[in-house]
């Protein structure tokens, strides 16, 4: 997946632009396959403010995945005590397994000035909106249906009784793009990261965002 020519440095000029002394908060919501972690992957190396929110999941490690780093892992006893306890924003059943984003990372991260980006699915993404208005929903897109079936069968990390479950989940997922602020197609990798740090420069550049510091 990675890109040998992708040159990060091209588009570090001007990231750190802010109106606000509040942080940003970006929603990433994508049918697996869609190469979502790989673009932000290389967001993070361009875009210097931004912090990755760690979700809590029930489901099983995969190869290169760390603990705390890409999910906290957990049974769904552990899980169901997090619910219980009052310790997640939001949570939601997925392809079999329980995803949920923790209660207080957030909120304190953007009250610091630190630009947040989450990636949860479509319910995830609305119940964030809710609860935080001023996010930013993006959502990342296949080239098509067939290369997004070439890209989870070439990943290998699921059989395919769940690929399939994977894509039946995603044509659903396609259909909530009208909800979102941005739509970013992932044909090629420079392209997708440089639309990434583009909504993240014109937000941080939004009027209406900015205008009690303008003020
Ligand atoms: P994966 O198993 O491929 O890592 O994630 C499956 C789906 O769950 C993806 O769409 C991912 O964005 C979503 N997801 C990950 N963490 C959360 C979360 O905390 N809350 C919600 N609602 N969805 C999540």
């Amino acid at each position: 997946m990675k890109d040998k020519s992708f040159k990060p440095e091209k588009f570090q000029k001007g990231m750190d632009i802010t109106m606000t002394d509040k942080g940003l908060l970006i929603v990433v919501s994508a049918p697996a396959g869609c190469g979502k972690d790989t673009i932000l992957e290389y967001a993070f190396n361009v875009c210097n403010n931004l912090h990755y929110s760690v979700s809590a999941t029930t489901r099983h490690i995969r190869p290169g995945e760390e603990e705390g780093v890409h999910y906290f892992f957990k049974n769904r006893e552990e899980f169901q005590e997090l619910i219980k306890n009052n310790e997640l924003l939001e949570h939601t059943e997925y392809a079999g397994n329980y995803y949920g984003t923790p209660k207080s990372f957030i909120p304190k991260m953007l009250d610091a000035g630190k630009d947040v980006v989450m990636k949860i699915e479509v319910e995830g993404a609305a119940n964030i909106k809710k609860l935080f208005p001023e996010c930013v929903l993006v959502f990342i897109l296949p080239p098509s249906f067939a290369e997004l079936e070439r890209r989870l069968l070439k990943r290998g990390t699921e059989d395919t009784e769940t690929i399939k479950k994977r894509i039946d989940i995603a044509k659903i997922e396609m259909s909530f793009v009208k909800n979102y602020d941005y739509v970013i197609i992932n044909e090629k990798l420079e392209n997708a990261v440089d639309d990434f740090a583009a909504v993240i420069r014109s937000e941080k550049l939004s009027v209406k965002r900015g205008l009690p510091q303008i003020r």
